[in-house]
């Protein structure tokens, strides 16, 4: 579904990706760990051509995305992407936000979109919020609409950015679970997160960057229980 070669990122002298090679299978749901800097929004960034890389090649769906020219908006509909900040219209309801991009950029009809929010809404458990500003929602229910604004592009998969960081603890779980039924049903999805019982739980496979390459990667067993490189072993005692 994904799949990333060679991939280089800098920013001016700033050597941020040295050479990342990252597949994720159909269904797939990986965990991204590793310290402040080590380049990990970086890599999410450019998977959904919010970054264009120096070098590499990113192949989405079968179907090379040419970083350095247009296109973008087709990588954007095939990915999904969830932010730590929720980003949502201030002056939008939470029904208008989420079928802003199906409308205005994918020109579905307006009453069909307003049909699939209203699914999805429910899929995330606000179908009683679709009138509400953002402002009138706590900061889980928020995420929640954030999700489910990626989610009506009909993404094949969903990048997440450290979503639960800028929650109160209490409004992790709701955001989690979320994730967690998602992962069920099958979706794609690359998450970075701080939360290891998520990465224990939910993960088909961990992977650990440090200074801009991929240190070591296995199931979540082989990474929290036997990591083999030092580097790992450090991170991980250092997060526990
Ligand atoms: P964190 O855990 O703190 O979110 P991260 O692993 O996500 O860290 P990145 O945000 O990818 O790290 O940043 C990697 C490095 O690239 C950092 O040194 C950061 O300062 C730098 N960087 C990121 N974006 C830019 C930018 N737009 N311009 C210049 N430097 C940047
Ligand atoms: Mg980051």
């Amino acid at each position: 579904m994904i799949d990333v070669q060679g991939l280089h990122k800098s920013f001016g002298e700033l050597h941020v990706l040295r050479g990342i090679d990252f597949h994720v299978e159909p269904g797939e749901v990986v965990v991204l760990i590793g310290a402040s800097g080590s380049g990990k929004s970086t890599l999410l960034r450019c998977l959904n051509c919010l970054e264009i890389p120096n070098r590499g090649t990113i192949t989405l769906d079968g179907e090379a995305i040419d970083v350095q020219r247009s296109d973008l908006n087709r990588a954007r509909q095939k990915v999904g992407m969830v932010f730590q900040q929720f980003n949502l219209f201030p002056h939008r309801t939470v029904l208008e936000n989420i079928i802003e991009a199906p409308v205005h950029v994918k020109k579905e009809k307006r009453d069909a979109a307003i049909q699939t929010a209203r699914m999805i809404l429910s899929q995330v458990g606000l179908a009683d919020k679709e009138a509400s500003y953002p402002s009138q929602l706590s900061g889980g229910q928020q995420q929640r609409v954030a999700i489910a604004r990626a989610l009506a592009m009909q993404p094949q998969a969903m990048l997440f950015d450290e979503p639960t960081s800028a929650l109160d603890p209490e409004l992790v779980g709701e955001v989690l679970a979320v994730m967690k039924e998602l992962a069920r049903l099958g979706m794609t999805m690359v998450v970075v997160t701080h939360e290891m019982g998520f990465a224990r739980e939910v993960a088909d496979r961990v992977i650990f960057m440090a200074d801009g390459v991929i240190a070591e990667e296995g199931t979540p067993e082989q990474i929290f229980e036997a990591p083999q490189e030092q580097k790992t072993q450090d991170f991980l005692r250092a997060v526990r």
